[in-house]
């Protein structure tokens, strides 16, 4: 760092998506405030790069509060609805993103490079004229006066306003290791303890059906038990791995799954493997299918509904003669298919861990951000954005359009901030 930079009005710490995107819409919003983005990395943006298998699901067509788990809903819609999915498709256009629509709404960049979104947004950042800092990790960020010192290994630097972009501790390779959470603790928010979030599940090596089907996908509904009660219900696919699933709905329920351990409750996971369909709906299949086809197999009968593969390794587990003949399977293995089909038990007994998470649920607490600016409660001048805050969101580019949302709010109070007194 120079000596020129060494103050600034504005300085954000972390250039993830939400550090690029607060810095470059408090640019954009006022010209004349100085913006300086400080990241740890050699390169910013590594997550970007990463994201959506290398394509970067940028966003959603529909994002709801729905769509989060975490802090609050009442304070993720207020900020959502301050940035929605219009403005983010139009502002990705005007930097020279267009955006197309695949499967479940998820917008994709139409070259289908994430190395493009982030170039664009490198670009957009040097254009509008934020000074970009890499290879400068923020140590310590303290008051000083009526502004902060932002302690760097490369010298201190003199900010009215800071922003903690700082991200997550999933993907620590990627330089968002959660020393942000350290910085935020320090000046005094309250942190809702982190988990692994979109991480897939680890399944017993014994009991679980998973040896054997890696690879193999199928839609299923799975239920989180919590305490013996439902606690939450969530139908996507499912992939089968040498180590336990995968796919966009094992990785939606983890952070179900670790939360309740986190909280010491009781947590069961069941799959329904005919999204929805109830034990007597399928009771009733398997008997007129015994009625129509008594001579069938009942391995044959079981591939008609789920990947031949796992019919195999059903009745192996259920210990069933898969040869034998639909109109010879007793009234009690008949019972136990259909219950296995509606209510099959992952016995989950972890996850892979943030290095392989997606994203962090916890973090810094909602509660301690003033939503209609994203600046602290209990440390006025600084604000906090993007995956750092306690909210996370399900697979299909909902967690950028937090990045992309709570960036801009805070942007709009730094452009200027007299008028953010005003919405305080
Ligand atoms: C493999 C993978 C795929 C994903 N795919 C998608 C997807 O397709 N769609 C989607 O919506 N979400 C996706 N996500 C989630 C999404 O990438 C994150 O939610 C999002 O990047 C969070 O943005 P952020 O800016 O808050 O944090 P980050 O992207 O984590 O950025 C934080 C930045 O801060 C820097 N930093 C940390 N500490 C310091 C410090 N002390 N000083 C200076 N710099 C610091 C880090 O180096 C990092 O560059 C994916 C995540 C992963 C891991």
């Amino acid at each position: 760092m120079t000596s020129r930079l060494q103050s600034c009005e504005v300085a954000v710490v972390g250039a993830g998506a939400a550090g690029l995107a607060t810095a470059i819409f408090t640019r954009r919003l006022n010209p004349a405030r100085s913006v300086v983005l400080l990241e740890g990395a050699k390169r910013p943006g590594a997550k970007i790069l990463v994201s959506g298998g290398s394509r970067c699901n940028v966003t959603n067509t529909i994002v709801t509060d729905r769509d989060f788990w975490g802090g609050r809903s009442t304070i993720v819609r207020s900020v959502l609805r301050a940035f929605p999915v219009a403005d983010t498709i139009a502002f990705f256009r005007e930097i020279g993103v267009a955006l197309h629509e695949e499967a479940d709404g998820k917008l994709f960049p139409d070259t289908n490079r994430a190395r493009d979104v982030l170039d664009a947004l490198l670009r957009e950042a040097a254009r509008v004229g934020v000074t970009l800092v890499a290879d400068c990790r923020a140590l310590d960020v303290q008051r000083a006066g009526e502004g902060f010192l932002v302690t760097t290994a490369r010298g201190d630097l003199r900010a009215d306003a800071v922003v903690l972009a700082t991200g997550g501790q999933s993907l620590p390779k990627t330089g968002s290791d959660g020393a942000g959470f350290l910085l935020a603790r320090r000046l005094g928010h309250d942190l809702v303890e982190p988990t692994p979030g979109l991480v897939p599940l680890l399944l017993d090596r014994d009991t679980g059906l998973h040896r054997g089907l890696s690879g193999v996908s199928q839609d299923v509904k799975l239920t989180i038990w919590i305490d013996g009660a439902i606690g939450t219900r969530l139908t996507g696919t499912l992939l089968w791995t040498h180590f336990g699933v995968s796919g966009p709905v094992a990785m939606n329920a983890s952070r179900h799954w670790l939360r309740a351990k986190l909280e010491g409750r009781s947590v069961a996971v069941t799959a329904n493997f005919c999204t929805g369909a109830s034990f007597e709906q399928m009771d009733a299949r398997w008997t007129s299918l015994a009625t129509e086809r008594p001579k069938a197999s009942v391995q044959s009968a079981l591939a008609t509904i789920v990947p031949a593969s796992v019919a195999e390794a059903m009745l192996t587990a259920l210990r069933i003669d898969g040869t034998r003949e639909l109109a010879h399977l007793t009234r009690d293995d008949r019972r136990r298919i259909a219950h296995g089909l509606v209510a099959w038990p992952l016995p989950v007994v972890g996850t892979r861990g943030y290095n392989y998470a997606e994203v962090t649920a916890g973090g810094v607490a909602l509660t301690t951000v003033n939503p209609a600016t994203m600046e602290s409660r209990v440390c006025p001048g600084l604000y906090l954005v993007g995956e750092m805050l306690d909210v996370d969101g399900r697979i299909g580019g909902f967690n950028f359009q937090w990045a992309w949302s709570s960036g801009h709010v805070a942007a709009t109070a730094l452009a200027h901030p007299e008028g953010s007194w005003l919405k305080a």
